[in-house]
Parts: structure tokens; sequence; C-alpha cells
């Protein structure tokens, strides 16, 4: 079956489902995209964009757009919570551009889907379509049928001779695509806010990603908005999964945390993370990835397709590398979509899989405690900055084939 002048469709115009729209948009297809949400608003936070997906970003050529609202931070700083002592740094900024030749950026999540909304909006080959909820698809001998539902609950059926569903985490069609599991809740939440620069202390206001590992908690911090905000990112365990999606959450939970660090060393981050208001919570799930997620007429794409634990900084990365690589198999299997999906999966199964588990990992060792953790931190200091970049050689220096 080969791809036949009806468009593409696209569930979901999240930072994968937009990325695929505007690849395959590129490459000379339609493209109509659905998304559930009318008012497509991102939540207030920041995402890393490490070389392997600025790659695909700057080859789109959003490099100059994303490049004026990101910041390339100088490095990654590994401090220890207990006593503020630092563990490693690694260099990002110009250092990891040459390494890689792409850029290390951050960026708020709202910025980064600006620039791709934008482009999808100016692009003729693309047809965005919003409120529009997927609940699920047939496939047909040559066409797969999306099923979905417009604002007042009225279902509609649309024909495409490929459906993408990059409808996210909770994916309506991860379980009519593919064979995999759901995803489960794996014991962390994750507290978010994006505060103004005026209220990050003095010493904590280098352009830097930085990361305190303590007992059951680590914080990340990272300027974004050009340097005139930052992200900070509370994770801790949790014995139960809260209901929804980046939730208002209760203040008290982080007088508690801050309870539980020790005031003398740490005052700047005590008063960094003071300084946040509104912050949102959102608890952690990841899934397998599916063994098969493509039918004859659909595959999956994203978080869809397999959600990994933010540990590695890589969920949004996957979900740009999957369109640059689904592109790239429709355009080397022009007429046999079959083949196109085929490949992809293969493509894609070892490398999502490796970070998935080692996204798992992290979760682990960067909450670890007593002796373990002596050992993670001489570890750390025995790497210092060329064994930490040799170590994440395989991620950041992906490209697409
Ligand atoms: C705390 C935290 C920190 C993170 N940090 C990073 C990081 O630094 N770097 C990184 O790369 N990743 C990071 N991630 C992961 C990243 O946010 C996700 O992996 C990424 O957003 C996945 O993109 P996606 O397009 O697959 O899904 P999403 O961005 O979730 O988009 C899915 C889209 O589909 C729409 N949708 C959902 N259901 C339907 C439906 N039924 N019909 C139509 N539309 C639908 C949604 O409204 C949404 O627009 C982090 C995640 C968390 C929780």
């Amino acid at each position: 079956m080969s791809i036949s002048s009806e468009p593409i469709v696209v569930a979901g115009a999240g930072i994968g489902g937009l990325t695929a729209a505007l690849q395959l948009a590129r490459q000379g297809m339609s493209v109509t995209v659905l998304e559930k949400r009318t008012a497509l608003v991102e939540a207030g936070a920041g995402i890393q964009l490490s070389p392997n997906a600025s790659r695909v970003l700057v080859s789109l050529g959003f490099g100059a757009a994303i490049g004026r609202r990101a910041v390339a931070p100088e490095q990654l700083s590994i401090r220890r919570l207990g006593d503020g002592r630092r563990l490693a740094t690694m260099p990002l900024g110009a250092a990891i551009r040459t390494r890689h030749g792409a850029p290390y950026w951050v960026i708020l999540r709202a910025d980064l889907h600006g620039v791709l909304l934008d482009a999808a909006r100016a692009e003729p080959g693309i047809r965005l379509l919003v409120g529009k909820h997927v609940t699920g698809m047939a496939e047909r001998d040559d066409h797969a049928e999306v099923q979905f539902e417009t604002g007042n609950g009225t279902p509609q059926t649309l024909r495409t001779p490929l459906l993408i569903g990059a409808d996210g985490v909770r994916s309506k069609l991860r379980s009519v695509i593919g064979d995999g599991d759901a995803p489960r809740f794996r014991n962390f939440e994750a507290w978010r806010c994006v505060i103004p620069r005026d209220s990050v202390p003095e010493r904590l206001r280098a352009h830097d990603v930085v990361a305190w590992l303590g007992r059951n908690a680590h914080v990340v911090h990272y300027p974004v908005a050009g340097g005139g905000a930052w992200n900070l990112v509370v994770i801790v365990r949790s014995q139960s999964a809260a209901e929804g999606w980046g939730l208002p959450m209760e203040h008290g939970k982080l007088g508690a945390f801050l309870a539980s660090i020790p005031a003398p060393a740490l005052g700047d981050l005590r008063a960094l993370l003071l300084g946040g208001e509104n912050w949102r919570l959102w608890s952690l799930h990841d899934a397998l990835p599916a063994v098969r997620w493509s039918t004859p007429h659909a595959t999956l794409l994203g978080d869809a397709a397999h959600p990994v634990l933010p540990f590695l900084a890589q969920g949004g990365a996957m979900a740009i590398e999957d369109a640059a690589v689904l592109g790239e198999a429709l355009a080397v299997h022009a007429g046999n979509t079959r083949a196109a999906l085929a490949a992809y999966e293969e493509a894609r199964y070892p490398r999502v899989r490796r970070v998935m588990e080692e996204s798992r990992s992290n979760g682990r060792s960067f909450h670890f405690s007593g002796a373990i953790a002596v050992v993670r931190d001489l570890l750390l200091r025995h790497f210092g900055a060329e064994g930490l970049n040799r170590r994440y050689d395989w991620l950041y220096g992906w490209q697409p084939d």
C-alpha cells in the first residue's frame, strides 16, 4: 500500500506530533493533525533539548527561532543535596556543540511548542484541527479509519493511508495499535514551576543545569527564556499517583521537603525553591516500549509508543528522533508503508528501550543514600568531565541514518 493523495493523520499536536507533521510536510506529504485541546497552551515548565534532538530541529530550520528563546547552558553541575558539595561537572555550551555538532538547549516548553505551532500553521501541507478528540481507529483493506469526537461529542471518522498516534503518555491509540502494557506509576512525583530571574539567589544565577542528588529526592534547575526565568524541578518518592497531569500542588509538600534539607549548607537552594509559586505536580509513569507498535496503516510515536521516566531528560527528545526516523523510513520505502513502518520500529526499539532502562537506573542512583551513595559519589568524581562526556556519547551523538 502506498501513501495516497489523502492526508496522513497525526493524532496529537504535542512536541512529537508537530515535529512529525512538519517533517512529513517538508517531504511533500499532506498532513491533518487532530488535537483534542482547543487552547494549545503548554504547562509552565522547561525542557532540556540535548544535541540528538536539537540536531533534528536545526535540520528542520528551527535553529534560529529556538536559539533566540533558549539558553545554551555552560555546564551540567552535579551536587550533593546533603551538603551542597560539587560531585562532577560536564561541559555543555560550545564544548558539547563541538563534540556532537549540535547545541544543548534548555527552553520553556511553551516556547518550543510555540515555534513548532507557528511553523505548522504556516505550512501549506498541514491542516491543524483543534477540539478533535481521537477515540480509536479501525484497519481497513487499504487504509485506516480514524474515529474522533468534536467538542459537542459528535462522533466522526476520517480515512487515511497512515495514522500516527502521537497522543502522549495517556494515549487512546496505544492499546489499539500497539501490543504494549499500559504505562505504570513508578512511585515518583515531579513538582515544577518557573520563576523570574530576580527571584534567583545571586550565587545560583550561572547559566548551568544543576542537579542536586539526595536521599529519595533530587532537584534540578536551569535558566530558560533567554536567561530571564528559571525552571525548577523537585522529584521525590511517592506512594500513590495523583489523578491528572500538571495538577496544582499543595504548598505544604514543599515545606516538608525543605525541612529535610540541612539548613546551613543549602541556604541558596532553599531560597531558590521558596521563590517558586504555582508549583504543579506530575505523577511519573513509564512502560516498556511495545514490541509491535504499528498495524499496516497506523503507528505510534513519542510517549504514546514509549513513555520514559524523565531522569535522562529524553522523553521529548525521543519523540523528536521518532519523527525524523519515521520521515526517513517513509522516504526510503516510498510506496510501501508496511515496510516503512517495520523499518521505523526496528530502528527505534533498541534505542528507546535503552533510554527507558537508563532513565530508570538514574532514578535509582540519583536517590541513593548511605554507603551506596558514597560509592556513587566516588564514581562521579572519578569519571570527571571527559568520563561523563564519553558515557553519554551514544545518546547525544545520535544522528538519523
Ligand atoms: C517532570 C518532567 C520533566 C521532563 N523533562 C524533559 C526534558 O528535559 N527533556 C525531554 O526531552 N523530555 C522531558 N520530559 C518528557 C517530555 O515532556 C515528553 O516525553 C514529551 O512531551 C512527549 O511528547 P509527545 O508529543 O509524545 O506527547 P505530549 O507532549 O504529551 O503531546 C501529546 C498531545 O496529544 C494530545 N492528545 C492527547 N490525547 C489525545 C486524543 N485522544 N486525541 C487528540 N489529541 C490528543 C495532547 O493534548 C497533546 O497535545 C519531561 C517530562 C516530565 C514529566
